[in-house]
């Protein structure tokens, strides 16, 4: 048993510009340039 294919493409994590906490770049939020893990980060 092993796997053929590789999937990594979806799986980016980010790190937000504010708390440093990894979030999944479907779920970012981009912000002048920068990228934040939710609404609340990127107002700051
Ligand atoms: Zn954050």
């Amino acid at each position: 048993m092993f796997s053929s294919k590789n999937e990594k493409k979806l799986n980016e994590m980010v790190n937000c510009s504010v708390c440093n906490t990894f979030v999944h770049e479907s779920i970012i939020v981009k912000k002048s340039g920068k990228e934040y893990c939710s609404t609340e980060c990127s107002n700051l």
